[in-house]
């Protein structure tokens, strides 16, 4: 199941209050993401405590690119 900003279309795989473009209202979708490919970095941007895990994953066709942790 993902969630679908009504206003622009972008998808999430978690719920959220505020869509990035504003929007307010969600749909659901039926889907289940599979994980394309997950990075670790060790290095990370100064504002990064520690180290960060990105998942690109796909739903529906749908490529989201995720932060773990
Ligand atoms: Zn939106």
């Amino acid at each position: 199941m993902i969630l679908v900003c009504n206003k622009c279309g972008r998808k999430y795989f978690e719920p959220r209050g505020v869509c990035k473009c504003g929007g307010d209202e969600f749909h659901q979708e039926d889907g289940e993401p599979s994980k394309v490919e997950c990075v670790k970095l060790f290095v990370t941007p100064s504002g990064f405590p520690e180290q960060i895990e990105y998942c690109l994953s796909s739903i529906n066709g749908v490529k989201v690119f995720e932060v773990i942790k």
